[in-house]
């Protein structure tokens, strides 16, 4: 299994950066989250993205906005011939707040006709791209959000989402792999009530909690200090899982 950290911003875009995405081939192409600036950068090596699906973590702008555009480029480009239909995995009540969403922002089955809409249910796994996907959900202020563990015959990527400190996310990272998990705060007391984010030392303690083989931060502010001797994602970073 290969990650590539298409991007890896936080909330808001570090400079020149993508905000949450994360390409998982294994052979095929899972791609994790799909926030802005994610399709313009899976475009630089592919005219057009062949993922074969896409999962969501939960509906903050920053870890699926792109699917908007790559919903108006999909049907312009149908225009010259067949463009892939990926699968979109969404959580429970997820298809009907894109079909919601669509009545505001084109019509009301944009993203049907663009994605072969899935959603999946909490800690019941699901096959997409070829890998195995299992949805933990984790407390994220007050959104639906979840955290995923991507399997395949012999290795495990967990990957937070964005998530407050949790036992949950520590079973979803249990012995790992590889853990992508989230930084974003500068300390947790800095967090809104209820908390929804992990400062650098939550991020720690939970990876050691988990027994993980590999820790690498994301979705971190670049104002933030990162002591060198921890793996930071930027985006292009490509590892072997
Ligand atoms: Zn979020």
């Amino acid at each position: 299994m290969r990650l590539t950290v298409i991007g890896s911003s936080p909330a808001w875009p570090n400079p020149g950066s993508a905000h949450s995405g994360y390409l998982v081939e294994g052979p095929e192409k899972l791609l994790l989250d799909c926030g802005p600036g994610v399709l313009g950068r899976l475009r630089e090596t592919e005219l057009w993205p062949s993922v074969d699906a896409i999962a969501i973590t939960h509906f903050h702008l920053d870890h699926w906005g792109d699917l908007v555009p790559w919903v108006w480029g999909s049907f312009y480009l149908s225009n010259n011939g067949p463009v892939p239909r990926p699968e979109l995995w969404v959580q429970p009540g997820g298809a009907a707040f894109l079909t919601a969403l669509g009545e505001r922002l084109g019509f009301p089955d944009m993203f049907e006709r663009a994605f072969q809409l899935a959603e999946y249910e909490p800690n019941v796994a699901f096959s997409a791209g070829g890998l195995s996907v299992t949805p933990i959900r984790v407390p994220h202020y007050t959104l639906q959000t979840y955290a995923f563990r991507v399997q395949n015959s012999s290795r495990v990527l967990a990957y937070s989402g964005d998530s407050a400190p949790c036992d949950e996310l520590v079973e979803a990272a249990r012995d790992a792999d590889l853990f992508v998990c989230e930084a974003t705060l500068l300390r947790g007391e800095l967090d809104g009530e209820p908390r929804g984010h992990l400062s650098l030392d939550e991020a720690l303690d939970a990876f050691e909690q988990s027994h993980a083989r590999r820790l690498v931060l994301t979705h971190r502010p670049c104002e933030l200090p990162t002591p060198e001797e921890y793996e930071l994602a930027h985006d292009g970073l490509q590892l072997e899982v």
